[in-house]
């Protein structure tokens, strides 16, 4: 079968490999319908996240199921299913309490070593472990292009929003108008908020938040500060998601919260280290989440519920099709910022 393959820094190909077969009993094979290119792809390609040349990538997508384990209870051949972007392996201690995301067997596909050695899933075939925890049925109402978010970014923005407990009347503040970003403003309006404002610095991402109902803010033209305060009477968000996942963007976070607000930080962090005056989050009472990995399986079906329903809708952020085969000018698009979403279909 052909599938994408890393060949070393800055390098994919799509190659012929060898189909993946039923290793555990709890495993299933789906047929891939739709994968796409993720920002976590692009560390692989930079070389920031190491990756052996000839391991192959990928970890959202979307397909019908080909075959299952013996020990595969809720799903057989035929079945639309999504993928999620975290393998857990459904019966730890944190998996039993809905922290997937936090499985002592914490593993994703298409990650090389450090995701568990699990094969990617830009390819015709991928075999997910753990079938009956990993995958989740899709509704017919719930096209392949549209559900396949919901293992992966909607999911996570709807996550987001959920930790805010936005509460009816408030306004929430996006910081960061990426694919995370734009799910977290959908999620906070199908969540209640009264208003949202995302705050990025590019008009592309800004236009296509302002059409899911953003108020957006430029940064590079507006203060966020006072362009928050005017909008909340001086007081500043009730809640604040922090999608980006920089020491900028954590500090700007924290400079448009409201006293006693609720900051939600979801952009991904790993050595960044910030100066914190505690005594000024302690008398301004800001109440600061971190989210982590999302726990999809934890809530993708409501995700998904809200998905049939329209009040979330990932379709505006993809910017291209493309057949699989031309893999590596999707990994180009999308690595120079020309694309927003990249879908590939084997
Ligand atoms: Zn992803
Ligand atoms: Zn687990």
């Amino acid at each position: 079968m052909r599938a994408v393959v890393y060949r070393g820094v800055g390098v994919v190909e799509v190659a012929e490999v060898s189909e993946p077969e039923i290793e555990d009993p709890r495993d299933a094979i789906v047929r891939v319908g739709v994968s796409s290119i993720c920002g976590s792809d692009l560390h692989f390609l930079n070389g920031k996240t190491p990756l052996e040349p000839g391991e192959t990538i990928g970890h959202e997508a979307v397909g019908v199921v080909e075959r299952v384990g013996p020990d595969v209870a809720r799903f057989a051949p035929g079945d639309r299913v999504v993928v999620s972007f975290v393998i857990a392996c459904g019966g730890c201690w944190f998996c039993r309490i809905g922290q997937t995301a936090l499985c002592e067997d914490f593993r994703n596909l298409g990650a090389g070593i450090f995701g568990g050695g699990l094969a990617g899933a830009q390819a015709e075939l991928v075999r997910v472990p753990s079938a009956d925890t990993n995958l989740l049925s899709v509704p017919d109402g719930a096209p392949d292009e549209r559900a396949m978010f919901v293992g992966d970014v909607l999911t996570t923005g709807y996550y987001a929003a959920a930790r805010g407990e936005i509460r009816p009347g408030e306004t929430v503040a996006v910081v960061g108008a990426g694919p995370v970003g734009f799910s977290c403003v959908q999620g906070a309006l199908a969540r209640g908020a009264d208003r949202v404002i995302a705050i990025d610095l590019e008009p592309e991402r800004l236009a296509l938040v302002a059409a899911a109902g953003a108020d957006a803010v430029n940064a590079s033209e507006r203060n966020p500060h006072t362009a928050v305060a005017e909008r909340t009477g001086g007081r500043g968000a009730d809640v604040v998601i922090e999608a980006v996942g920089s020491a900028p963007a954590f500090g700007r976070a924290l400079e448009v919260v409201r006293r006693g607000g609720r900051v939600v930080v979801t952009g991904v962090y790993a050595s960044e280290t910030v100066e914190a005056q505690l005594g000024v989050w302690w008398a301004r009472g800001i109440d600061v989440r971190f989210t982590g990995v999302c726990p999809v399986h934890a809530w993708w079906e409501r995700t998904m519920a809200e998905l049939e329903a329209g009040r979330l809708d990932p379709s505006p952020l993809v910017s291209h099709r493309l057949p699989l085969d031309e893999a590596p000018l999707g990994y180009e698009l999308f690595g120079s910022r020309r694309a927003t979403k990249v879908l590939l279909i084997p």
